[in-house]
């Protein structure tokens, strides 16, 4: 492997599928990149799928197998929702004063509300649809899906995470309560498995560059097309919107993720930021935590010293459940629209929004597009017209990408505070962080 760090490359990869892209969308050549580049990002993105089920499985169940009685997980488990819960809810608030103050919606000019509307219409449909099966149940529907009817059919889609999740808590819980040799050849097994997927996920990452190259390539291409004025143009109208959602993804990443670790840590804030680089240039490049997780666990375990026993946990459950950039976008997005339509929002619907976006970022799938499929129960909640969606449809890819390295980042975030709150968060292995981890 190359002596330079990962995520330089990583990095390298990435400017150069934008370079590429550009030309591409320039010149025309959109018929020779989906041919010819894209199938690496996919190839690429397909790897960290594949191991997505088996690893959560296996971390989690050892994961909680080793924390051997289960006082000792209901505390961590208490711990690390309430952790997960608090800073999604602040997420919001930043979101919520964000594009309070500089009211993004007020500036898009009535022409182009009907050019946007009319133009993403047909697509918005077919979120809408999606979500309104998901919506028109009872308030307790949420737990209802949480729980498998059949746990092969729950790991045959990666969308039904938290499914999978919860089936191997309770399996890592009957472990702990079995006497010790019974429960012990299960446990070795699941900590093979997990050691294995660790080991793939190396193998992997010696194909990231050229695979973020492909998909950073493939999403300029899909936005661009071979025209590449109109997606420019499109951006600009929507620029202010954008800037405000990444704005506030950022003080958030920048502001709140840095106190936690001051408070509760004594990691350094920029090696900590260094060492989970690599996941959150993968989370920007693929748009999916849960594809991502192989990554966050890695670096978290190796580069920044989390514990084994701490991280196969939280993150996992942090990939599924803790989405502070989707809950952050969602607050701005539901009022960009509702300030696009003209309709106020007073403090009540504004509550209502924070309310409904922790809960809405915990059912939110950890893939591409999750987050704004999920709006429209915000939407409903507050009752802004759902097909306003079609308003901000054509920039979401490029605000998922944002949103998902921020979900990342606060998931590595808070598994180093609980960790660290737990005194088991021991100091980092410098090799890995210098070297290619
Ligand atoms: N893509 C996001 C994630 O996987 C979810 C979303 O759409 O906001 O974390």
């Amino acid at each position: 492997m190359s002596r330079i760090a990962l995520h330089w490359r990583i990095l390298l990869g990435m400017v150069l599928g934008v370079i590429y892209g550009l030309l591409s969308a320039t010149f025309g050549w959109s018929r020779f990149t989906s041919d010819w580049v894209v199938p690496f990002g996919d190839i690429f993105l397909n790897l960290l799928k594949v191991i997505a089920v088996p690893l959560i499985v296996g971390s989690i169940v050892t994961g909680v197998a080793s924390l051997s009685d289960i006082r000792k997980l209901s505390r961590i488990g208490g711990k690390t929702v309430a952790i997960y819960m608090g800073t999604t809810a602040v997420a919001i608030t930043v979101g919520l004063v964000m594009v309070n103050v500089f009211q993004p919606g007020n500036s898009v000019p009535h022409e182009l509300q009907q050019e946007l509307q009319a133009t993403y219409q047909s697509d918005a449909d077919f979120g809408v649809d999606e979500a309104e099966a998901v919506q028109s149940h009872g308030p307790l529907q949420t737990f209802v899906d949480m729980i498998p009817t059949n746990i092969v059919g729950a790991a045959g889609n990666n969308r039904n995470m938290l499914q999978v999740v919860v089936f191997s808590l309770l399996l890592g819980v009957a472990l702990v309560m079995l006497p010790f040799e019974k429960a012990k050849p299960l446990i070795d097994v699941f900590a093979s498995l997990t050691a294995v997927i660790i080991q793939i996920v190396q193998l992997i990452m010696v194909m990231a560059p050229i695979g973020v190259f492909g998909l950073i390539a493939k999403t300029i291409n899909q936005v661009a097309k071979d025209d590449i004025g109109a997606a420019v143009e499109l951006l600009g109208a929507l620029g202010f919107y954008c800037l405000v959602v990444v704005g506030g993804l950022l003080l958030h990443a920048l502001i709140t993720f840095p106190v936690l670790l001051k408070i509760f840590t004594r990691v350094s804030i920029v090696k900590f930021f260094k060492a989970i680089a690599p996941a959150q240039l993968l989370a920007f490049s693929t748009s999916s935590s849960g594809a991502t997780l192989p990554v966050t666990m890695d670096v978290c375990q190796k580069r920044v010293g989390v514990s084994k026993e701490v991280s196969s946990f939280v993150l996992p459950l942090g990939a599924t459940i803790n989405m502070d950039g989707t809950a952050l976008y969602q607050a701005v997005a539901a009022v960009f629209i509702a300030q696009t339509l003209g309709m106020g929002l007073d403090i009540g619907a504004q509550l209502q929004i924070l309310l409904t976006a922790v809960f809405a970022s915990i059912g939110a799938a950890a893939v591409p597009g999750a987050g704004l499929i999920i709006l429209v129960i915000i939407l409903e909640a507050i009752g802004v017209p759902t097909a306003g969606i079609a308003l901000i449809l054509g920039v979401d890819r490029i605000l998922d990408m944002c949103r998902t390295a921020v979900n990342v980042t606060g998931d590595a975030t808070v598994a180093t505070v609980v960790d660290s709150i737990e005194g088991g968060l021991r100091p980092p292995d410098e090799a890995a962080l210098e070297g290619t981890a």
